[in-house]
Formats: C-alpha cells, structure tokens, sequence
C-alpha cells in the first residue's frame, strides 16, 4: 500500500509492522464547539483508513486524543460561566454521539490532555536537559535554532514559517523568548486559567506538547501513521517532530505523515473563527450517515473540499443504488462474477486511499448487479462481494 507522506512529499511505500499492530495517532478537537463537517471530514478519512487496513487484515491502534487544555476552551466556558471541565466533558460526549451518528469508530485510545500532565513534564524536564528548550519566568520555550531541521516538513524559508507560525497562535513579540520562532511547552497562562504543579510553577502544558506526550505513552517512541488536517502541517506537526526525537533518540518518530485537505463552504474555509459552520448533527437530519459518506469520500481525502448542499442529495441517490443492489433478487441464470472490481477497489485504496475512484467502482458493481437482476442472472456471489468492500468503506448499508 503506498500513502503519501508530507514528509518525504512522495507517495510511499507503507511498510506494515511485522511483530506489533499498526499505530495510528490522530489529532483530535479543541471540546468546546459542536463538531462541524471539516472536522468530521478529517476523523471520516482516518475511520476508512483504519477499516481498510483491518480490511486487510491488520490489527490497528488508533488514538485520537481530546485537546481539552486550550485557550478557545477556557475562553468559551469563562464567556458562559461554565466550568471549563463540564463544557469540555459536554462537547467531547457531543463528539462520541456524532461519531456514532457517522459510523465512526471510535479511537483504541481516546485521551484527554487534561489527564495527561504527568506524562508532558518529564517530557519538557528531559528537553530542557538535552538543551533543546529553557525555563524563562514560569515559561519553558522550545529553541528552534537547537533543531538545524526544525520546520522541514513545510518546505518554507525562515520569514514565510514565522509567518505562518503567527497566523496560527504563536506570538512572535513574547519578549521572553530568544527567538520569536520559540514554542511554549509550559506557560503560566492567562490570569484565571487552570494550573497544574510543575517543576517550574504552577501553569499549563503548550499545546504541541500534548500531542507529543499521549502519542509516545498510548503508541510507542516511533509510530507509523500519524495524521490531521492540513492546516497542522506547520507549526502543529514539525512541533511534534521537534519536541519527541531528542527525547526518544529514535528517528523517525513517524513513518507516514498523513494531512486531509480542509472544507470550504461559500467560498471560505469552514471554520470555528469564521462561523461558517455546518454542523455533523445538522447534516444527520438531513441525511443518512451513508448519503454523506459517499459525498465526503467522493473526493480525494488530500484535496480541498467543497461543501455544496445540493452536490449532497446526489450522493443520497449513489448510496440507494448500493442498497437496491443488495437487496435485488437475480434468477437461476448465468452468474455475474466480480473478481475484476475486487481488485480494482483494492489498487485504488492502496493508491494513497484514492476513494474516488473505489466509490466509483462500487457504483458500476451496483449498477451491473441491478441491470443483472433484472435479467435473471445470479447476483448472490456478487452481492456478499459487494457487500464487503461497503462495509470495508464504512457504509451501514441503512436507508
Ligand atoms: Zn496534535
């Protein structure tokens, strides 16, 4: 199976594990909105690539962690008067119920960053002692200037990562820091946030160091697939890299950096900040988990997405094909065989996940069955064929 890899820029042969299951981290959401279809994108991608690798008969580890210790947390709950626990408690059962609502799995591991303190400052604590970061006030800084590859995976000049860093929560005027590229893996916070003890004070973990601490305890110092949305691609990502290699002394920590594109609607990236939002739960009521399935797997996972309501009731139509296929009784007359669109879906998905092309493929199954049926030919090998690669895909099969 080849994936393309962020890192290497290539699509590259995925080498599976020979003595442990495959490892999966994926990074998860900030609780404190309603899981919208940009996100649901991004964890559907992951879901189908879990499925086909089980599919394949791999055992799979997935951990997709809750960033329940962050600025747009603390804000919204300090906005409402709710405690920051329960707003963050309330959005991640939100979460869990639209993953089910999907058909999403739901992750081997599911931490929250909040419990996961202990597990960062040793983490930090070994930085620091390696020389890789320094303690400034209560604040401890990830040097960038120690790491000659810091940023790589961008492929970008210092000023465009600086200035993509800025557009993405760094705050290059911090006067505490040597560089205005420096990360925060401990802060004191803002006046009101939760604390925790450390080394250094009371404060708070950064947040790319949550992500480095719960995929090294749940999955191991290196793991194979470790992916998001493409908007993590720097700084989140490289953060990552940066902050567990020193501190494992193994490389790589990832063998295949995964980024789904993101979702536009109305011409503008769907996002919390621009309230452009279009809700999973909305989206259910309107239609089957099936209908947008197709619809969200009807593009490649690394391009962009369009979001386009009308472009949604087409792929309504798509999924009832699947089912009258699977539902239609053939005759007794010559079999219809399907061993050609088996492994045509296969060398589609092994072709970096390409599930344009496998959806297309099980149309053209659906529609041959059907036509079949009609015929009087035996359709009931090709329905139990059809029916697995569905499910491989993650469809209930349910109108
Ligand atoms: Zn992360």
């Amino acid at each position: 199976m080849r994936l393309y890899n962020s890192l290497s820029r290539e699509k590259d042969t995925f080498v599976f594990p020979q003595d442990r299951p495959v490892t999966l981290y994926v990074c998860g959401v900030t609780p404190y909105d309603t899981t919208h279809i940009g996100h649901a994108r991004t964890f559907l991608i992951f879901d189908v690539l879990v499925r086909y690798l089980r599919w394949q008969g791999a055992e799979v580890r997935y951990c997709q962690n809750v960033t329940d210790v962050d600025d747009p947390l603390f804000a919204r709950a300090e906005r409402d008067g709710e405690r920051w626990q329960d707003l963050a408690e309330r959005q991640t059962a939100q979460l869990l119920e639209d993953y089910r609502g999907m058909n999403i799995l739901a992750p081997t591991y599911f931490p929250r960053a909040s419990a996961e303190i202990g597990t960062m400052i040793p983490i930090i604590a070994r930085l620091i002692e390696l020389g890789h970061a320094y303690v400034v006030a209560g604040n401890v800084y990830f040097s960038v200037r120690t790491d000659p590859e810091f940023g790589k995976m961008a492929r970008m000049g210092y000023d465009e990562l600086l200035l993509t860093a800025n557009q993405r929560g760094n705050n290059p005027n911090d006067p505490r820091k040597r560089d205005p590229l420096d990360f925060v893996l401990w802060q004191t916070g803002n006046p009101g946030d939760p604390t925790w003890e450390s080394p250094w004070g009371l404060g708070r973990p950064g947040w790319h160091i949550e992500c480095s601490a719960m995929a090294t305890r749940y999955l191991g110092d290196q793991i194979d697939i470790h992916g998001g949305g493409a908007d993590l691609l720097f700084p989140h990502h490289p953060c990552e890299i940066a902050q567990t290699e020193p501190v494992t002394g193994k490389r790589p920590f990832v063998q295949i950096w995964m980024h789904a594109g993101l979702v536009w609607l109305d011409g503008e990236k769907m996002s919390k900040s621009l309230g452009n939002l279009v809700f999973a739960r909305d989206a259910l009521r309107e239609h089957s988990a099936d209908t947008l399935r197709w619809y969200l797997l009807s593009q490649h996972y690394r391009e962009d997405f369009i979001y386009d309501r009308a472009e949604v009731a087409r792929a309504g139509d798509a999924a009832q094909l699947l089912r009258t296929a699977l539902e239609v009784t053939g005759g007794s007359g010559l079999p219809l065989h399907f061993e050609v669109p088996r492994s045509e879906f296969a060398a589609a998905m092994d072709n970096d996940l390409n599930t344009p092309t496998a959806l297309a493929v099980l149309h053209m199954m659906a529609g041959n069955m059907v036509s079949a049926a009609a015929e009087g030919r035996d359709v009931t090998a090709c329905q139990a064929i059809l029916r697995d690669l569905a499910v491989a895909l993650g469809f209930t099969l349910n109108a």
